[in-house]
């Protein structure tokens, strides 16, 4: 078993879709190990995001991450990391796979509903901002 995570994002949880994305990740056979819904601090979206320090989109992502609330959850499955990105698709909608999360609900480049982590390095940084280093 290993452990990512995903993070359901505002244009989401506002369209009341945090069942849908849940159930969705059940019928993959992902377990959710934990869960919170927080509305970030526009310092807590800047840590989280701080990989993407000096991006031009970074601005405008932390202004979205913040306007609304969030759903941050432990997932593990075998594999969970590349598994979890296959099933949330491309970063932008319109270039997800078919059946993917994003391509399902993803509304742009930015609000495509769902973050997951993209290595088992930042799953662990990620899992620890939102549940503690117990969780790691
Ligand atoms: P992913 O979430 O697929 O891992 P990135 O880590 O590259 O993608 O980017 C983090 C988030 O920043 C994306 O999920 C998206 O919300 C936003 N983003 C990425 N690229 C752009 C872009 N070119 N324009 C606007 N927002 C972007
Ligand atoms: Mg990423």
């Amino acid at each position: 078993m290993s452990k990512t995570l995903l993070i359901i994002k505002p244009d989401a949880t506002e369209r009341n879709l945090i069942g849908h994305v849940i159930n969705r990740l059940e019928k993959a056979r992902f377990t959710v190990a934990d869960i919170r819904m927080v509305h970030l601090t526009d310092q807590q979206a800047r840590k989280f995001y701080a990989v993407h320090e000096g991006k031009p989109f970074l601005d405008s992502l932390v202004a979205f991450m913040t306007s609304g609330r969030v759903v941050p959850m432990l997932l593990e499955k075998d594999n969970a990391v590349e598994d979890l990105r296959a099933l949330i698709g491309a970063t932008n909608p319109e270039k997800a796979a078919c059946g993917t999360i994003r391509d399902e609900i993803g509304r742009d480049i930015e609000k495509n509903s769902v973050h997951a982590s993209d290595s088992d390095e930042n799953a662990a940084t990620e899992i620890g901002f939102f549940f503690g280093p117990d969780a790691i």
